[in-house]
């Protein structure tokens, strides 16, 4: 089946790539075998620097890759630019820091000497999201290549083109060929590729599904993987907070990526003392973006990436509001007008009073849709914000020391932060628990993920 770029701002069909046959999809894996028996030989220092090179292209052709973002699926031009600007930080990061990630570790013991040495496995799958384009993939292979393995992506099937210039990023940088390569295939071949003995081990960003089928094939294959899978984060805001960077705070956590982030704060759980303040100005906030072209500067949310994604999010409004949630703002799509008429905008969406059984309570809604539910104290607002089967990350404002305390220690998630939104930042490791997956990319521990974490005991070696 072809792979097609879509503008989904218009529906332009921007470009069409057929996948690739079976034979070249096997030529691609013997050539990621050979260069990684070459390629783990290489020194830090040589990795380090052809790491600087790709974070130098990314920053020096930030403009075009973000253009390039934004035109396959939709986000706004200046967080695509942010976006390029990340993933060179993050090249950057494990170009400095790998060699001391990965160092020898001795551990006294009774032989004459013992340590851990970390060895990297072979050639990794990535299968990759459509959401944040480069920094998905970056955040991943940036560690991979630095630990000496080799990468393999899978991009999601709407943004063949950012595949195709992320390759030509790492090929660009001096990479050895084979280091670094992209795959245009659907994800139905993702199967047989785990199943290939070429493949060492595989990491998914997506959705829940996906994150199932990809862990269980490769459970059978005994292959490591690691999983970054969908949220529902929570948001809650206590009477102590700063109450206006509370709100100005949540809408950007709900709507950035046009709403399309698995660390989009979903569920905002105020305390019911500022419940009704809060609501209102959430609501003028919402209310006052501009819904627009994402290639404008001035644009706040852009398109969803694909027809599917904004009928779904259709669907789980409506399903809401029947099951009884009140529509605050918002509801349906967003009528634009001239080329922009056909593209997939919906509107700022605010929902409160969300029974138990409606979509908006506790699923993963992406876009810019929020859902709001008032508390009578802490243990109430800890206890919603568990009752979902995800686990990502977690928001929450408060200035109380023993609040702050059961937050950090109670909320079950990836990561907890207080008095600010959820972002992922390479020193810092990023992963979720329950059905948000398993396993972290960035900071130290991301970059073990993929290793062979080797015992070495040596006794009375003269
Ligand atoms: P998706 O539909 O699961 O797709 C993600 C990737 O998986 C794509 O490359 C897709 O390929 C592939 N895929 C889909 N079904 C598969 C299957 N059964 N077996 C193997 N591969 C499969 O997710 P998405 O719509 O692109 O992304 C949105 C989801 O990603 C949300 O749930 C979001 O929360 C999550 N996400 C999580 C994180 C995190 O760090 N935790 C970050 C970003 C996004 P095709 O495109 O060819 O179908």
């Amino acid at each position: 089946m072809p792979i097609t770029s879509i503008n989904p701002a218009t529906q332009e069909t921007l470009k069409t790539f057929e996948a690739l046959t079976e034979e070249q999809l096997d030529e691609k894996l013997s050539r990621a075998r050979e260069a990684f028996f070459a390629y783990r030989r290489t020194r830090f220092n040589e990795r380090a620097s052809m790491m600087q090179n790709a974070a130098e292209i990314l920053e020096s052709e930030k403009k075009d890759f973000a253009r390039l973002m934004t035109l396959e699926m939709g986000k706004p031009i200046n967080s695509a630019v942010q976006e390029a600007e990340k993933c060179a930080l993050v090249c950057r990061y494990y170009a400095e820091n790998a060699e001391r990630h990965l160092a020898d570790e001795v551990v006294e013991t009774n032989a004459t000497k013992s340590f851990v040495r970390f060895q990297p496995l072979g050639a990794v799958l990535a299968v990759m999201p459509w959401n944040f384009p480069f920094w998905q993939v970056f955040r991943f292979a940036a560690p991979a290549l630095m630990a000496g393995n080799v990468g393999l992506l899978k991009h999601a099937s709407n943004v063949p083109q950012c595949a195709l210039a992320i390759e030509e990023i790492f090929h660009r940088a001096g990479f050895p060929e084979g280091a670094f390569q992209t795959l245009l295939v659907g994800s139905e071949v993702v199967a047989s590729l785990l199943e290939d003995e070429r493949v060492a081990a595989a990491t998914l960003t997506g959705s829940e599904p996906a994150g199932r089928s990809v862990a269980s094939i490769a459970g059978k294959q005994i292959k490591k993987t690691v999983l970054e899978l969908g949220g529902s984060d929570p948001f809650i805001v206590m009477p102590s907070a700063d109450f206006e960077a509370a709100v100005t705070t949540a809408v950007k956590a709900r709507t950035i990526n046009n709403g399309q982030s698995c660390i989009a704060a979903k569920r905002f759980i105020v305390h019911e003392k500022i419940y009704d303040e809060f609501e209102k100005r959430f609501v003028e906030v919402m209310k006052a973006l501009r819904v627009g072209d994402p290639l404008q500067a001035s644009t706040d949310i852009g398109p969803l990436a694909t027809d599917q994604i904004l009928k779904d999010l259709e669907e789980q409004v409506k399903v809401s509001v029947a099951a009884g949630a009140k529509l605050l703002t918002g509801g349906g799509r967003c009528e634009l007008e001239g080329e922009l008429a056909r593209g997939n905008f919906y509107e700022p969406t605010v929902l409160a009073d969300i029974p138990k059984e409606a979509p908006a309570y506790a699923d993963e809604i992406f876009g810019p849709v929020a859902s709001l539910f008032r508390v009578a104290n802490i243990d109430e607002a800890i206890e919603l914000a568990n009752a979902t089967t995800f686990g990502l990350g977690a928001a929450a404002w408060t200035n109380d020391a023993a609040e702050r305390d059961r937050f950090i220690s109670e909320i079950e998630a990836g990561s907890v932060f207080i008095n600010g939104m959820v972002a992922s930042d390479p020193r810092l490791p990023f992963g979720g628990v329950k059905n948000s997956g398993y396993g972290r990319e960035l900071s130290y521990f991301g970059i073990r993920e993929f290793v062979n974490i080797k015992t070495v005991w040596v006794h009375r070696l003269t």
